[in-house]
């Protein structure tokens, strides 16, 4: 089954604030926003639980390692100068974070996808 998670904390807490629209919110941080800008993951139901807790805590993990030295490489490229506003530095290392929890997670899935029906992926490695 298909889990959607918060991209923001990593909750599967999300849900339609409106089922004709594609507008989300999470429950678990108040996070609003788009229905494509959730996570969403490939678990299988007896195991749900357990994947949305690695997810999270994968989330969580890479914001806490990976933030300064996102903000470093987002200045050392150039991308952000020291008078930047610091609200843009943080919601452009969100962002940053959120893609590579998000293409992590993907990743995941191909692979199980393969472990599964053995297709091989054609995409170069
Ligand atoms: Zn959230």
């Amino acid at each position: 089954m298909k889990v959607e998670l918060c991209p923001q904390c990593g909750s599967g807490k999300v849900s339609r604030t409106n089922p004709l629209a594609d507008t989300v919110k999470c429950d678990g941080c108040r996070w609003a926003g788009k229905e494509r800008e959730l996570m969403t993951t490939e678990v299988a139901q007896d195991s749900m639980a357990v994947a949305l807790a690695v997810a999270q805590n994968f989330l969580i993990a890479l914001t806490q390692e990976s933030a300064i030295p996102i903000g470093r490489a987002m200045f050392k490229a150039g991308l952000v100068q020291s008078g930047t506003d610091s609200v843009v530095i943080g919601r452009l290392v969100r962002s940053a974070v959120t893609a590579a929890c998000r293409a992590t997670l993907e990743e995941v899935d191909h692979i199980q996808e393969e472990m599964v029906h053995g297709t091989s992926d054609t995409r170069s490695s």
